[in-house]
Order: C-alpha cells, then structure tokens, then sequence
C-alpha cells in the first residue's frame, strides 16, 4: 500500500539514508522537513530530489503553525521524527539549542500530531479518503502529494528516532535492553531521554499511536566529518592529527545508516503501536579499535608509499596510524554502550546486513570516491542551499 511518509530532519546523515531507502526501495510519497542547521545537507539527497514522490520544506519543528499546516495539507499515515541537534561535544560547549530543537521541539510534533489524528478518529469510514483527494485538487506542493494517500486512524503512527545513549554507560558486561533505566550523562543524551519520555507520555495519556527506536552508533556515506569515521577518513587524507579521546578505550556498538534506515522502514511498518525497539549491530569496539581498522584499510586502498601527498616526506609518518593523537577527554563520557537488538530480530526478523568488517570498507570507498561531497562540506558550500542556491553538478 502506498503511504505518506512525513520524515522530520530528512536532509541530515540518518534521515537522508531513510529518504534514499524510501525513494529507491518503496513506492511510498515522502514529505521532508528539515531546517538545514549546519548538519543539514540536500546534497546528500540530490540523487532522489527530483523524484515527483520527493517534496522538501525548509523549516523548524518548533514552528507549531508550519507543522500544523504540513499535517493538514500532507496528510501524512506515517511520521518518522529524526530532527535533532545531534553531535555531543556541541552539547557540551552549548546545550540551549538541544533543549530547544530535542525538547520543545519534539513536543511541537507531539501536539501537532495529536491534533491531526483526532481528526482521524472523528472521519467516519471512506471520508478520510475524500477529503484527502478534494484538499489535493486545487493546490501544488505537499498537498498534491497527499492525493494518493487514505491516512486513517488505522495507518497513522508517529515514530521518534532516538538513541542508545539515553541508558547512561555501561561496566564491562551487560547490555542495554528496553526495560533498562534512563540515566543519560549528556546534555545531548537528556534531551534525547526528555522527548522519548514525552513521546511515551503522549501515548499513554493521549493514546496517541507511537513507536520509539532507540539505536547505537551509526557510520556510512554522508556523515558529517565531525563524528568519529568520517572525520579520521577525512583528517588521514589530508595528513592531519587523527585526535583520540583520552585512552580511546570507550566502547561503542557501530551499525551500519543503511541497515538502520532498514530497521526503521521495519518498525513503523511492522511494530506494534506503543513499543520500543533498540537498534544495533553487535559491533562492540573500542574507539582505538576503530581509528586502527580504518588505518589499515587505509593504507592499504590509498598506500602512503609512492604518494604525491605533502605530508609523506615525513619521517615519522609511514603509517596512517602514525597520525594518531591523544587529546583530552570529553567530559562526562560514558564508557560503554551495547545493545541488545533481540526483540527487533524475534519481533520482527530484522538482523543487519552489513558486518562492521564490510560496512567500514565501504564507508571508505564512499567517501574516497565522493570527493565533491566531502569538498563542499569541507569548505562550507553546501550550505550555500540554505540561501536556495542549489546549483546541479
Ligand atoms: P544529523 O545531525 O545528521 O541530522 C539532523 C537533521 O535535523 C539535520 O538535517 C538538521 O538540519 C535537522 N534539524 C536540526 N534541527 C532542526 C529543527 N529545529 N527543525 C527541523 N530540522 C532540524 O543527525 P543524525 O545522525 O541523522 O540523527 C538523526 C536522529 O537519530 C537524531 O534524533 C539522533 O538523536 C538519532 N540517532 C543518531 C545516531 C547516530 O549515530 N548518528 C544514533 C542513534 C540515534
């Protein structure tokens, strides 16, 4: 059947691998609205942008007037709620923004979705449908998307992407399954744990139809080089220190976007109204761990030896690794988070595809081969499309 999918923060690492998987792989209409902060970035979108099931709004899910107006006129069956202020460190050095877009704007969502779907549930049996097809008529934009949709109260779902981190750290062993306690150590994590706790809420009071993921570590083509993988490709590339938090000890859970983006499509088609779901890979490694394994592949796809690149005349330097440096740690960092992902296998059949093995490799690739990508994140232009700029290359 074909739905409407309403994706809040489509333009950012996650939810633009959701969109591309949404395009490429279903026949389903999207709606995206993203406010193009700096992680923002259409170009990473600019192979599905075109696609008359594609429409973009630039805009804020604060703005309760805009999000209204999307649900009214997109009519969607289905909200995946990925806008979000993301990186910790950026947390750390200023939290308001996260309390704004993670909280406040969670709860913007939250009201508009809750205002939408009573009117759901007061459409008596077929009217749904006609009043979709007659809002479409006369209008461009979402609205004309929404003509092929029959939003009921049955298909609607509202769907928050969140994130492991909201369990606080763990020792040496154990898991995080979703009975564990909320114990963030962030202002990131808080955030994240407030707007899961008022997704719960608005189901529980309001019966709201809702489903919340909570997943670990991600990695793959299109990330922000502020996060760990795509920054200690880009830094080894170009000769710079590859900084490592403290003893690079901490332990993270790595998963694949793509088979996330998966696991999404899964759970809002195929969960059950009212649960969570944790997400992850069973890719426990140390952030030691990961900065070798991406040196090793490295070295050996873009071997320093022979190379035209400045820094190779180094002595010092005959190893990726060799760039290594240890900066001081962040503060608060939790040590250790691993997910148990069995209800979503039992529950569901969902298991990744990729190993970490594979899916490193080809993050690699990604980002050798992607070079424009990479240059206009690097030197800033890709944010020349939130002055509606958007060239065609
Ligand atoms: P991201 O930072 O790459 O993208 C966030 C997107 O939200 C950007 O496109 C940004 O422009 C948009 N945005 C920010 N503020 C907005 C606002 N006020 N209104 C509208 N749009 C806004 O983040 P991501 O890595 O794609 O993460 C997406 C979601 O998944 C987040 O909620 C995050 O907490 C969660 N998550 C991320 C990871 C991970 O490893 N990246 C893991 C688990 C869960």
């Amino acid at each position: 059947m074909k739905l409407n999918f309403f994706i809040a923060g489509g333009a950012g690492f996650i939810g633009s691998a959701v969109i591309r998987f949404l395009i490429n792989e279903t026949d389903h209409q999207v709606l995206n609205l993203d406010k193009l902060t700096y992680a923002g970035n259409l170009e990473s979108l600019a192979a599905v942008s075109s696609n008359p099931r594609y429409q973009f709004v630039q805009g804020d899910v604060c703005d309760r007037a805009l999000v209204s107006k999307l649900f009214a006129d997109f009519k969607p069956d289905v909200v995946m709620h990925l806008a979000a202020e993301s990186h910790v460190d950026r947390s750390i050095d200023g939290p308001a923004e996260f309390i704004q877009t993670n909280i406040v704007g969670t709860s913007v969502m939250l009201e508009c979705a809750l205002e939408y779907w009573k009117q759901l549930l007061s459409l008596r049996g077929g009217e749904a449908d006609e009043a979709i097809h007659i809002d479409g008529m006369d209008r461009h934009g979402p609205s004309a998307l929404a003509m092929t949709s029959g939003a009921t109260k049955e298909s609607f779902r509202f769907h928050h992407i969140s994130t492991d981190e909201v369990y606080g750290s763990l020792d040496d062993t154990g898991l995080f399954t979703e009975e564990t306690a909320y114990d963030p150590s962030s202002p990131y994590s808080a955030s994240k744990a407030s707007s899961d706790h008022l997704v719960r809420a608005w189901h529980r009071t309001y019966g709201l139809p809702v489903l919340i993921t909570n997943c670990s570590n991600n990695y793959g083509p299109y990330q922000f080089p502020e996060k760990l993988i795509p920054l200690m490709i880009l830094n080894a590339l170009e000769g710079k220190p590859l900084p490592v938090y403290g003893n690079g000890q901490q332990i993270r859970d790595w998963l694949h976007v793509e088979d996330h983006a998966r696991a999404l499509y899964k759970v809002v088609t195929e969960g059950r109204i009212g649960e969570t779901y944790n997400i992850g890979g069973y890719n426990e490694k140390t952030n030691l761990e990961v900065v070798h394994r991406l040196c090793d592949i490295l070295d050996e796809l873009v071997p320093l030896s022979g190379s035209p690149r400045d820094f190779v005349a180094r002595d010092d330097v005959n190893s990726y690794k060799d760039l290594i440096t240890y900066v001081a740690d962040r503060p608060g960092h939790d040590q250790r988070y691993a997910i148990d992902a069995s209800k979503i296998k039992k529950d569901l059949g969902w298991v990744p595809a990729e190993t970490f093995e594979t899916g490193l490799r080809k993050t690699v690739e990604w980002y050798l081969n992607n070079a424009t990508w990479c240059q206009h994140v690097q030197d800033g232009s890709y944010q020349r499309q939130r002055l509606g700029v958007i060239e065609n290359e």
